[in-house]
């Protein structure tokens, strides 16, 4: 079972590494590696588990974020009491994506990165994701709100991106008024 410390923290320099496409079929060691992977973001918004086992509650994981430069990712989207839609997509690419921006009005969070971080994070609010699932055969995702936002904060995982990246420096609210919030 994975555990919060295994989850590489940004001061790790493999975080900025751009992943490499996946071939397949895929190794078993990285199709086991997505098992613990779906496990961990699952357990991890379930309360009394997340308590028992120490987890710190994420939504969404990329490979990298376990020091494995591979492009594939996986989202554990609540979308009801303890009801989950699981994600797992491989070299994917976004396809199309919406105008329209929004942000996390609480500010994105990540597992790789350990302190609080305020700011305007910009992303589409509606985005198509492509790619492959495990055995290869080839998905599309359309994704909107809270989702959407989570497969762009993967998504960057996979070219060495960090969300904290995305916030201007000078100005972390510059635009605020040109998006919505969610
Ligand atoms: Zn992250």
């Amino acid at each position: 079972m994975l555990k919060t410390k295994n989850i590489l923290d940004e001061k790790d320099k493999r975080l900025r590494l751009v992943s490499k496409e996946v071939t397949f079929p895929l190794e078993k060691k990285d199709l086991d590696m997505i098992d613990l992977m779906v496990e961990y973001l699952t357990n991890s918004q379930i309360d009394d588990l997340a308590e028992k086992y120490d987890l710190r509650p994420g939504m969404g994981m990329a490979a990298i974020q376990l020091g494995v430069a591979k492009r594939f990712l996986t989202i554990v989207h609540e979308i009801g009491e303890e009801e989950f839609d699981t994600y797992v997509i491989c070299n994917p690419k976004l396809t199309r994506t919406s105008e329209e921006m929004i942000y996390v009005e609480d500010g994105e969070g990540c597992l790789s990165v350990n302190r609080d971080v305020t700011g305007i994070v910009p992303r589409h609010a509606r985005v198509t994701v492509e790619g492959y699932d495990v055995n290869g055969n080839k998905i599309k995702i359309r994704a909107r709100e809270e989702l959407a936002i989570a497969f762009q904060h993967e998504l960057d995982h996979l070219d060495g991106i960090l969300f904290t990246d995305r916030i201007d420096k000078k100005n972390p609210y510059k635009g605020k008024d040109q998006m919505r919030s969610i």
